[in-house]
């Protein structure tokens, strides 16, 4: 069963003052009381996703920065578009969409998942469907891989597509030389000789393709022809 909060009538400036000043007093009921207490209830459902403590306020920030990601503008710009709206229930609901929404789709938890930007993945890729079993294998295989060098990466991976944020293992000095020394010093795209600083080493099938990043897939090649490649 998922944790609901009663949903008190708070007053935004509230939430503000408690975000701006720290202060403890005359804030009952509050959104501060949501994001910044100890054992407050945005640590109970969300504290292995976030960073920082509840106490220095980190999760109300966090939670700020995210809703005005969604909205296009900056906290000082929402706090005074909110600041006569005697409700901060949009930012919790909001808040427990984006932790909702986490636990929907990526069901198995590992530490990594602590400190991602959550809210700004779900305010971009929040609406795509997706199907449930293949993104937990998927994940399971990629924590798995040998050659995903940025664990972290592998939430905003799966929903961009983007294969930067994995940054697959390099080919380390070492293969370089040996390869270098098997090529005879030449680029194998256009056969001309180069310095080994002025080759890049090259996945021969690509990580995408399951190519590892072992010597047996690595090629030398100058920048012109592995630009060609990339361009292909
Ligand atoms: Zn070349």
């Amino acid at each position: 069963m998922k944790m609901k909060i009663e949903l008190h009538k708070i007053p935004v400036r509230d939430v503000f003052e408690g975000y701006v000043n720290n202060q403890e007093d005359g804030v009952v009921g509050s959104a501060k009381k949501y994001f910044s207490r100890t054992n407050c209830i945005a640590y109970k459902i969300a504290g292995k996703y976030l960073n920082g403590s509840s106490i220095r306020q980190d999760y109300l920030e966090t939670a700020l920065k995210w809703i005005t990601d969604r909205e296009g503008c900056t906290i000082e710009e929402y706090m005074s578009l909110n600041h006569h709206n005697d409700d901060a229930a949009e930012l919790i609901n909001y808040f427990q969409d984006v932790i909702d929404w986490i636990e929907k789709i990526f069901i198995k938890y590992y530490k990594e998942m602590k400190g991602i930007e959550w809210g700004v993945l779900y305010n971009k890729y929040g609406s795509n469907p997706l199907d449930i079993a293949s993104v937990t294998a998927r994940v399971d295989e990629l924590m798995a891989d040998f050659d995903v060098t940025s664990k972290k990466g592998i939430y905003t991976y799966i929903l961009s597509g983007e294969e930067k944020y994995l940054n697959i293992r390099k080919f380390d000095e070492r293969t370089r030389k040996n390869v270098y020394a098997k090529q005879n010093g030449k680029c194998v795209g256009c056969g001309k000789e180069f310095k080994l600083s002025e080759l890049e080493a090259d996945h021969i099938t690509a990580w995408s393709k399951g190519g590892k990043t072992i010597p047996e897939n690595c090629q030398l090649l100058c920048k012109n022809c592995n630009l060609k490649k990339s361009d292909r």
